[in-house]
């Protein structure tokens, strides 16, 4: 399977973040938690050296417990505050400022040695496209926030807001790309739904889910469409089709429906709290 993310988009998404970097404390990434590994692009720890960095583990009600909380426990162990959320729903959202107090310790130290008392943390939320970076900043921000900066009339400048006397945020999110040179990372960020369907086959797309559902989740598939076990990619998405009334032409089955019907159930949850990517099978 091919993926392409184009070289024009990257080149300004990393001219803007290397810009951003300059006005920020703190850098909050977020990553997908069904592909905590996958959804991360490693070159923004080259890019937010020197700043305070937390990490959240995104779209948490869309993967197993047990693994986020194994995720978590991972990113902690390689030194980051990390915390799981779900900014679709606010859960996780109370623990956010004592993370941020916990991940700028170190800056809030050193400003009280030169004398420098309640300066505000300014954070960017960074991630790639659509793990959840407007919903964040809207779950966090909330209706009450008033916005700073780039008052009308005044200079133009970048626009804050304020969360509260401790916090500021940059209200733009960087836009970090995916990173999908590696096969097995390509295909989990397609499952997803982090590059668009457009560009690839959808029906092998479905099948090397499918794939991977037998392998991990098996039974699931089976139960969710009330199909035999076949043990047979192909044949489970013609028992999808059938048992979702995917015809075409009348009476023939239409495979290429279901592989969309198919990952557009996961995508929304509905095969249940699926983690594509364990701590033990991210080699
Ligand atoms: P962005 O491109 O990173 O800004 O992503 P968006 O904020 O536009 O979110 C992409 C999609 O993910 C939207 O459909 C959101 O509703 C959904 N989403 C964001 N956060 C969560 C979450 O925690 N859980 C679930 N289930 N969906 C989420």
């Amino acid at each position: 399977m091919h993926f392409q993310w184009y070289p024009g988009h990257m080149t300004k998404a990393k001219r803007m973040m290397r810009e951003n970097m300059k006005l920020i404390d703190l850098v909050i990434e977020l990553v997908d938690a069904r592909i905590p590994l996958s959804s991360r692009n490693p070159d923004i720890d080259e890019l937010g050296k020197g700043k305070a960095r937390l990490v959240l583990l995104n779209k948490s009600d869309l993967a197993e417990e047990h693994m986020n909380n194994a995720w978590v426990e991972f990113f902690r162990e390689k030194g980051f505050v990390a915390v799981k959320v779900n900014s679709k729903k606010g859960n996780g959202l109370k623990q956010i400022q004592g993370a941020i107090q916990e991940a700028c310790r170190e800056k809030t130290e050193r400003d009280r040695k030169r004398g420098i008392l309640n300066r505000p943390v300014r954070a960017m939320v960074v991630g790639i496209p659509n793990v959840g970076k407007s919903t964040f900043i809207n779950a966090l921000a909330g209706k009450a926030c008033a916005k700073t900066g780039n008052k009308p009339g005044v200079t133009k400048g970048k626009q804050w807001i304020r969360l509260n006397k401790q916090v500021e945020l940059l209200d733009t999110p960087g836009i970090l790309w995916p990173k999908f040179e590696d096969q097995k990372v390509g295909l989990r960020l397609a499952f997803i739904g982090s590059i668009k369907d457009e560009i690839l086959n959808t029906e092998e797309l479905a099948l090397e889910f499918i794939k991977f559902m037998g392998g991990e989740y098996p039974g699931v598939l089976e139960e969710k469409y009330q199909i035999p076990s076949w043990g047979d990619c192909f044949e489970t998405l013609r028992g999808i089709a059938e048992s979702r009334h995917c015809l075409v032409r009348g009476n023939e089955l239409d495979t290429e429906k279901a592989a969309s019907l198919l990952l557009d159930d996961f995508r929304n949850g509905r095969l249940g709290r699926i983690t594509l990517e364990k701590l033990d099978n991210n080699d």
